[in-house]
């Protein structure tokens, strides 16, 4: 069986024409499944029963459900269960200006960042699309509102499961469906290179964000292995070259560590490295876990750091915290999960 959350419309489209209907079935059956929120064909009572018939061999709705939730005041935290029985999760951030969610890319990841809990438990599968799609119509379900912002920054390298991505983006932004507006699906990478070139071409106007880090190749190394294969210098060319394509800006991911990549000069460094681009640094207080030895800078050199950006014009924010309290940094509940 196959899930049917994992095709884009135009996939569809093709998938009925072949079952002998008329294309346009496809963007009924969108319709019940993303407006209508259909959790079974029964429901789709515009199809012929045959059809109804046919579909419900060939497919299933859904393949996910909530394991596990954590909540804080502007904060949930999600643990779903795979067919698999493997583990993924969620958060749900809470903002004046409508719900954010952080999703899922991959079951573990190959990249081995330091830092991550991610990082620690090498990549599983990939997530397909649906089993990502998934993750936020579950969401949306459990507190019966509207998702308007899309990050895939959860766990997971995303351009190391990047045709999924595309099509998940695809899929959540189609009119006929969620209608996540582009501008509010941000993609976040640790830089693999050649994939931010297929991004610009590909993903129709989504947000990129890079995972920075450090602003020197042998500091950025350290902490992020794939620095041995694409260094700093490789990264800041092919956003160069997004920026020219597409017009857009784009983010770096800067996460603050104590007495790692903090300092003056760190903060001087990464200016230079930006100056004048079109770009903004998000500063991420670092989410402290068990596991790993890092500790979170405190507040005073975070903004001595967010100064010294500002001083030379780098447009830049710091982070707002969301959920220190309950395990949100990524990978945190289904590790915690695993050493059960
Ligand atoms: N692999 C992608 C997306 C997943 S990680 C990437 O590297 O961008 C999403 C972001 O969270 C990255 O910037 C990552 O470096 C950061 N991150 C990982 N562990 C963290 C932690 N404990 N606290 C704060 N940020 C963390």
């Amino acid at each position: 069986m196959e899930n049917i959350y994992d095709y884009t419309r135009e996939e569809l489209e093709k998938i009925v024409e072949d079952l002998g209907e008329k294309k346009f079935k496809a963007t009924q059956i969108y319709n019940w499944l993303y407006k209508k929120k259909a959790k079974s064909f029964d429901e789709m009572t515009d199809l012929k029963k045959d059809f109804i018939n046919t579909l419900k061999e060939k497919f299933i709705i859904g393949s996910i459900k909530i394991d596990k939730k954590e909540e804080d005041k502007d904060v949930n935290k999600y643990l779903f269960k795979l067919h698999d029985g493997e583990y993924i999760e969620a958060v749900l951030m809470h903002h004046d200006y409508g719900l954010s969610i952080c999703v899922s890319s991959e079951i573990g990841c190959n990249m081995g960042c330091k830092f991550c809990e991610s990082g620690r438990r090498k990549k599983v599968r990939n997530l397909e699309p649906g089993e990502i799609v998934e993750q936020i119509l579950l969401v949306e379900d459990d507190v019966k509102q509207r998702i308007s912002h899309v990050v895939v920054m959860g766990i997971g390298e995303p351009f190391d499961n990047y045709d999924n991505i595309i099509k998940f983006i695809k899929i959540i932004n189609d009119p006929k469906g969620l209608e996540i507006g582009i501008r509010h699906i941000t993609v976040s990478t640790c830089g693999l290179v050649f994939k931010i070139d297929s991004f610009a071409r590909d993903a129709g106007g989504a947000n990129l964000a890079i995972s920075l880090h450090a602003a020197n190749d042998e500091l950025r190394s350290s902490l992020m292995p794939i620095n041995k294969v694409y260094k700093i210098n490789d990264i800041m060319n092919a956003v160069k070259r997004y920026i020219d394509k597409t017009g857009r800006r784009v983010t770096f991911e800067y996460i603050m560590l104590d007495s790692v990549n903090d300092s003056l000069e760190d903060a001087e460094d990464l200016s230079k490295l930006l100056k004048g681009m079109n770009c903004y640094v998000n500063l991420i207080p670092y989410n402290e876990t068990e596991n790993i030895g890092y500790k979170r800078s405190n507040m005073f050199k975070i903004m001595k750091f967010y100064d010294i950006l500002k001083k030379n014009n780098i447009n830049v924010t710091i982070r707002r915290e969301f959920g220190s309290k309950i395990s949100a940094a990524c990978g945190q509940l289904r590790s915690k999960k695993e050493d059960k």
